[in-house]
């Protein structure tokens, strides 16, 4: 956890000027035991039961992060036969990965299939393809659309009546009709129903839809919740309560499996919950640019590094590692990027002065893994604490990174159609 003595800020008492210093910026900066608190606390809301976390690895992807939840007994949930690959490299039994592909060809689920891992399909046209090429032989989870809305802006839904994720429960007869012509092992019902869900009442609302759908499959080894656990990003943000939730759907998962006859393992596969509150995006601020109605200050990063702010309209509470006691000012907080990537309107901040290092918050999860190279800027580094001791997990790119791939064309080629 970031603190703050004798106007100094550290974590895991290592101060982030020291960081700052001995990386450079800009630079994500992440915090194991955070990690591993939130970890235990969703573990601990749940000891009652036979569940297991699926880490979203899509929220950050570092291969140091993935052995870490590995060792911490966390399996994996991933998106991509790319994220697949870098759940085996990190260590993860096949069966602990599951992998719940949108619209991605057929030839990369049976590419994940030879891999073993656990397939979750989100179409019928695609468990059709499934059935006819695996039959019984290779069971396969379905993703379930229970038209819930969870909370949060229009890119954040995935519930809702024009999703492009999942199989609607309104065609269970008609999914039930493909399982039954192919002889289909169907293990695992899944619902996700989106990033941010405000309280347990969503998730035991989408329980009651798939425990219902549930007596239709009589295989079933997990049922999987998904995610979309809210965490604080501004101070009086409201919060997903945990142990509340805990409580109330260990009573309701506990009740289905005594309808269902056996126990079940119920999963879920966190991402933002478990890692975002564990980063720090620190940057360096180049200029302070006053303006007819604002001030700037513009930092050594944009909408390259963190994009939440400029596409999800998202919150990040800034600190000013460099200048904590300064007396308070507005600016609006702006890349570099020639775009407008503005990263915060008229937030008050502790006097910023040129060079001075700023600290976003909630930076572990959609930070880096959304980064990119536009305006041909590299990737920051990536530093994990563990143990009270920083380690250089992700190397700054450098111009190499930016030509790797590119092939340039002789001139002569390019000036023949000059003529
Ligand atoms: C993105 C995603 C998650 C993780 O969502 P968070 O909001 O980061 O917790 C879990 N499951 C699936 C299928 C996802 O696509």
């Amino acid at each position: 956890m970031l603190e703050l003595h004798d106007n100094t800020y550290t974590l895991q008492n290592i101060p982030i000027a020291d960081l700052a210093e001995r990386y450079g910026l800009p630079l994500y900066v992440y915090d194991a035991d955070t990690m591993k608190r939130q970890f235990d606390n969703l573990t601990n809301a749940f000891s009652g039961l036979n569940m297991k976390v699926k880490y979203a690895c899509k929220a950050l992807n570092n291969l140091a992060i993935l052995s870490m939840f590995r060792a911490w007994g966390s399996g994996l949930d991933t998106v991509s036969i790319q994220e697949v690959e870098l759940g085996l490299l990190a260590g993860f039994a096949p069966q602990n990965i599951i992998y719940t592909p949108n619209c991605v060809s057929f030839e990369e689920i049976q590419q994940a299939v030879a891999l073993g891992v656990v397939i979750n399909i989100d179409n019928l046209s695609v468990l059709e393809k499934f059935g006819n090429t695996y039959g019984g032989s290779y069971p396969c989870c379905v993703r379930i659309n229970p038209h819930i809305l969870a909370g949060g802006n229009y890119h954040l839904q995935t519930g809702h009546i024009d999703s492009k994720f999942g199989i609607s429960v309104y065609q269970l007869r008609h999914l039930l009709r493909i399982v039954k012509t192919y002889s289909m092992k169907i293990n695992g019902l899944h619902m996700h129903s989106g990033s941010d869900i405000l309280d347990a009442g969503v998730f035991l609302q989408g329980a009651e839809i798939l425990f219902d759908a549930a007596k239709n499959f009589p295989e079933l080894q997990f049922i999987d919740f998904g995610s979309g656990f809210k965490v604080p990003y501004k101070d009086d943000d409201v919060v997903t309560d945990i142990p509340d939730l805990g409580r109330k759907l260990t009573e309701s998962f506990r009740e289905f499996c005594t309808d269902y006859g056996r126990e079940l393992e119920i999963w879920f596969e966190p991402g933002k919950y478990l890692v975002s509150e564990s980063g720090y995006f620190l940057v360096k601020t180049n200029v302070i640019k006053q303006t007819v109605s604002t001030v700037f200050a513009g930092v050594d990063s944009g909408q390259n590094h963190l994009i939440r702010p400029m596409f999800y309209d998202a919150y990040h509470r800034i600190i000013n590692i460099s200048n904590p006691s300064g007396t308070p000012r507005v600016y609006s907080v702006v890349g570099y990027i020639c775009e407008t990537d503005t990263f915060a309107w008229d937030r008050r901040l502790p006097e910023v002065r040129e060079e001075d290092t700023l600290c976003f918050l909630n930076a572990g999860a959609y930070g880096f893994t959304m980064s990119s190279n536009y305006n041909s800027r590299f990737r920051p580094a990536e530093v994990l604490i563990v143990n009270g001791q920083d380690h250089l997990i992700r190397k700054r790119e450098t111009m190499d990174d930016i030509l790797r791939n590119q092939i340039s064309i002789d001139e002569k080629i390019v000036f023949a159609g000059n003529k």
